[in-house]
């Protein structure tokens, strides 16, 4: 007696495993694919100044339609082994690129902005061909000036006041601050998983104006005083937007020349750092998909 009731509470019990693995399954035409996934996630940005830091992973992109915004800041939007990515050319410089991310952010609602492309060396211990994923952005180009009269000369080394472009107190008209705009940590995280041979990577600060620095003074006080790995045009402008809209961002920057120790300008830098890019895009991506 007590053993049939026993069978009968073991098939009961596996007919009901039964029904909830038909369950499953029923369900399981309902999931959508990871292809699917894919295509619903918001596209990424990847951006670079000039064709020799664009082009290149315009080409990669798969089902690409290109759009221009004004005479010459163009989109490449496509996919990237099934994910949504804009590669976007922002032209050089902090006006350019501010202007092609808000364009950007307003028309293609990206999940993230990635600024990418060539940078001079501040640092002597990094390499042509290093690159530095921006732990933070920082304006270098804007300060306010000490007073001097009519015929005392300037000396940049004496312009030791940041003016913050930004200031968390809008009723301040002098604001005095070095700002700095963080790199997303999840952005980070994508960056420090993909493998890359041709130098080092390491996390630092990224030094942006519309300069190209050559005096070794200057870009030693750059280093010491804002802590800077690199220089370029963009980085922190393009940060300073995304901050206002929340988007998260990632300056990655390759050595393309160090005049610190020497490194001449490399032109091959350009298509290294868009090949490492795309993987982070990737990486950062997968990341994103429903678990
Ligand atoms: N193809 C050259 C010159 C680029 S022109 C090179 O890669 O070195 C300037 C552009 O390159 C800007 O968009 C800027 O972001 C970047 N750049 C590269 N090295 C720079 C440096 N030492 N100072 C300022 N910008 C630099």
């Amino acid at each position: 007696m007590q053993f049939k009731y026993c069978l009968g509470v073991i098939s009961l019990c596996s007919a009901l495993f039964l029904v909830g693995c038909n369950d499953d399954n029923s369900s399981d035409s309902q999931t959508p694919t990871v292809q699917e996934q894919k295509q619903k996630l918001q596209p990424i940005i990847i951006q670079g100044a000039l064709p020799v830091e664009s082009a290149h992973m315009a080409a990669k992109l798969q089902n690409v339609t290109v759009e221009t915004i004004g005479k010459s800041w163009t989109f490449w939007k496509g996919t990237y082994n099934g994910y949504p990515v804009i590669i976007s050319k922002t032209r050089m410089g902090m006006s350019n690129s501010a202007a092609a991310t808000a364009l950007a952010i307003e028309r293609y609602k990206p999940i993230a902005i990635i600024n990418q492309g060539t940078a001079g060396g501040h640092d002597p211990d990094l390499h042509v061909y290093d690159i530095v994923l921006g732990k933070y952005a920082t304006n270098i180009g804007a300060f306010r000036t000490p007073k001097q009269p009519v015929g005392a000369g300037s000396d940049s080394l004496t312009w030791v006041e940041a003016f913050d472009v930004l200031p968390i107190d809008e009723s301040d008209p002098e604001p005095i601050a070095i700002r700095k705009f963080e790199g997303d940590q999840e952005l980070l995280m994508a960056a420090h998983k993909v493998r890359y041979d041709k130098g080092e990577v390491v996390e630092g600060t990224i030094g942006s104006a519309d300069v190209w620095n050559n005096e070794l003074d200057r870009i030693q006080f750059f280093h010491q005083r804002y802590d800077t790995s690199v220089e370029e045009m963009e980085a922190a402008s393009v940060a300073q937007i995304a901050s206002q809209f929340n988007i998260p961002f990632l300056g990655i920057r390759i050595l393309s020349n160090n005049i610190t120790n020497n490194g001449a300008y490399d032109p091959g830098t350009g298509e290294a750092c868009q090949e490492y890019v795309l993987n982070v895009a990737e990486e950062y991506m997968k990341s994103k998909l429903p678990k």
